[in-house]
């Protein structure tokens, strides 16, 4: 079946946004100033934060229950009072970074954002994050375009990564998460398309397992060497990098022959 409808993760597909700073920064700084007693009663050192820790237990959830679960780790007493406060700061932490422009947008997904655009494709952008518009607000499609020599499809001056979309629904609230179909099932119908006509383009297990229950092909781009995860989470193929997909046959829906040169 011909593709009519890409949707796009963000964090990790299209940005590569500064969570995992975040909330490293914003506990290193509590932890120096308000919480300063529990840091020594706890034995917090800023280098224990690693990417690991990251990935295991914030990484994907919810901000208030990845900040319970960080503190939790740190042995921190009284963590579900105290996550409200470091969720908070995680939050002007990130907006900060956001600003600051300490972000950058993978070239590889707005080449096949853009190639897809340009045969007729209709995109959405479906993150779980509240953040995720922020980011994409202040990617620049036009000056990327320019850099890029991309001459179809025409990009607008001014254009930003945010009004590429044809449906948006970053941040909505709905009743369950990811690896619920919710999300996906909602940038459908806003785009008008059935689920079956659409390609769920996500780097978590988590959301390659949405795409599936919800009837859609999922392509799954592993960025941190976790390609067999994203396999048995039922990606409908797998790559290392977008660029490895040849968008003419990804739009004709030939999954099993999108690798073009791996
Ligand atoms: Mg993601």
């Amino acid at each position: 079946m011909r593709v009519e409808g890409a949707i796009f993760d963000v964090d990790g597909v299209l940005v590569a946004s500064p969570h995992e700073r975040a909330w490293r920064e914003a506990l290193e700084q509590t932890m120096a100033t308000e919480w300063r007693t529990l840091a020594a009663a706890v034995g917090y050192h800023p280098d224990s934060w690693t990417t690991a820790v990251y990935q295991e237990f914030v990484a994907g959830r919810p901000r208030l229950s990845g900040a319970r679960a960080a503190l939790e780790y740190f042995r921190v007493p009284e963590a579900e009072r105290r996550a409200l406060e470091y969720a908070e700061r995680k939050q002007q932490r990130l907006v900060e970074l956001i600003e600051a422009g300490e972000f950058i947008a993978f070239p590889d997904a707005l080449r096949l954002a853009l190639a897809l655009k340009a045969r007729g494709v209709r995109l959405a952008a479906a993150s779980s994050s509240k953040n995720a518009n922020r980011f994409m607000d202040l990617i620049r499609l036009d000056e990327f375009a320019q850099r890029e020599g991309l001459r179809e499809p025409k990009v607008p001056p001014g254009q930003t990564l945010l009004e590429l979309f044809d449906a948006n629904v970053c941040g909505r609230d709905l009743p369950q998460g990811k690896p619920h179909p919710a999300i996906f099932l909602l940038a459908a119908e806003e785009l008008g398309l059935a689920p079956a006509a659409c390609l769920v383009v996500e780097d978590a297990p988590a959301g390659i397992q949405a795409a599936k229950a919800g009837g859609m092909a999922a392509l799954g781009i592993a960025r941190v060497g976790d390609e067999a995860l994203l396999v048995a989470a039922g990606s409908d193929v797998v790559v290392t990098g977008l660029d490895q997909v040849a968008p003419d046959v990804l739009a004709d829906g030939r999954l099993e022959r999108v690798l073009a040169n791996s």
